[in-house]
């Protein structure tokens, strides 16, 4: 309890908070480097929370109600990213319960984005033309309070997730119009070494598959997952892309870093996918420190999300207009490949809808007007429209 935190807007840095909590403890380098003992070692239960963190009521009471709902896991690595006392820390809002998680409200769904409609084949989401979203497993590394899929990861929620693998193959051969499967779960990367390189072969077997991606948030939760053996071995299956899951700056450390740098080297392209949170990321100021972060760490922003109508997330959900007003403050104002694209994943299944800030103040047959990031305004006449007669400055147009 006694670790200081970098004063405010000082999450520009790259730094290692390991190993923190654990500082008591006498974890050798060798361990806190493990994946495994960071698994084994991640903080589950009231008690481990409390035994690090000042809890207020409405935390306490989050967790004990959440144990049938999404359980709670943090690994020692991001765990040390949580301040001990302060309740709106962006970190801890996103991992550690609150009592607003067993609210029910009106508009909320245990499947906001009605993936379960879409399954030909369990565990296999079939949405678009021609890619489908592989769900490979259950568990994460830690689990996010606005889990989209908190209706089936983790073990303890109401439904489970029976995905049949040797099903989803036979489906993934037939459908010779799928050239893109995306790996996601739970988390693709908990899997062991072996496992993945399996799944990853009998894909790469399927000649119309062109495009493999693993949607993961270990390389956050768990960098130490990221081992030179792992991106070895996903390097013999390109094209693998890889979307990460980062939502504030101070997530990136030292070895989120270096674990974002080895994939990178190993020729995996890295995007980014975040959610829209209150409290969280629904800053402007913040939004961009983690864009540029990002792109120090070779990740480019993919998409930011609207948060999805998921049970328990009201506290956790902010208008669709700070999405839209964050967007603006980036394009233009800083690098273009920083800007990711805004999405709300369509509430009951309608896929993912691009909203973008209107740049469009007029178009018509003859001329099209618009505004640029600094709210100047310009035209743009039609290639078949007859000339303007424009003056300019010191200059006629005849
Ligand atoms: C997000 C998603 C995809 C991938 O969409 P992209 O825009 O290609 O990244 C595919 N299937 C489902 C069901 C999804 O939710």
């Amino acid at each position: 309890m006694q670790r200081l935190f970098s004063p405010a807007g000082n999450d520009r840095d790259f730094t290692s908070a390991a190993p923190g909590y654990w500082a008591g403890e006498e974890v050798s380098q060798e361990d806190w480097n493990n994946w495994a003992w960071q698994l084994r070692n991640r903080v589950t239960t009231l008690a481990g929370l409390e035994q690090r963190l000042v809890l207020t009521d409405e935390e306490r009471a989050g967790v004990i109600l959440s144990g049938n709902k999404l359980a709670l896991a943090i690994t020692p690595h991001f765990f040390n990213l949580i301040h001990p006392t302060d309740p709106d820390c962006p970190i801890r809002r996103q991992v550690v319960p609150r009592i607003e998680e067993s609210y029910d409200n009106a508009e909320e769904m245990a499947d906001p984005c009605g993936e379960d409609s879409h399954m030909p084949v369990p565990g296999l989401v079939h949405r678009y033309p021609d890619r489908v979203l592989f769900l490979v497993t259950d568990r994460c590394a830690s689990y996010c309070r606005y889990c989209t899929r908190s209706r089936v990861v983790s073990g303890v929620g109401e439904q489970e997730l029976h995905t049949e693998w040797e099903a989803a193959f036979q489906y993934l051969e037939k459908h010779t119009e799928i050239r893109d499967v995306l790996l996601s779960g739970g988390d693709a990367l908990l899997l062991s070494d072996n496992k993945l390189e399996a799944l990853l072969k009998r894909l790469r077997s399927i000649e119309h598959i062109e495009f493999l991606r693993i949607g993961s948030r270990v390389p956050i939760f768990l960098p130490q997952r990221i081992t030179p053996k792992l991106c070895e071995m996903l390097a013999k299956y390109h094209p693998l892309w890889m979307s990460v899951h980062v939502n504030h700056p101070r997530e990136l450390t030292t070895e989120v870093k270096e674990a974002l740098e080895r994939l990178a080297n190993h020729g995996i392209p890295l995007g980014n996918q975040s959610v829209l949170l209150r409290g969280v990321n629904d800053d402007p100021a913040v939004y961009k420190v983690l864009v540029q972060k990002l792109l120090r760490c070779r990740v480019r922003p993919y998409y930011l999300y609207q948060c999805d109508l998921i049970k328990g997330s009201s506290h956790l959900r902010t208008s669709v207009a700070k999405g839209l007003e964050i967007i603006e403050q980036l394009r233009g104002h800083t690098t273009g490949y920083a800007v990711p694209q805004f999405v709300i994943d369509a509430p009951g299944g309608g896929g993912k809808v691009p909203l973008n800030p209107d740049y469009l103040i007029h178009r018509d047959d003859g001329i099209t007007l618009v505004r640029n990031y600094e709210n100047k305004v310009f035209a743009y006449p039609e290639p078949t429209a007859k000339p303007l007669n424009f003056e300019i400055a010191g200059f006629r147009r005849d």
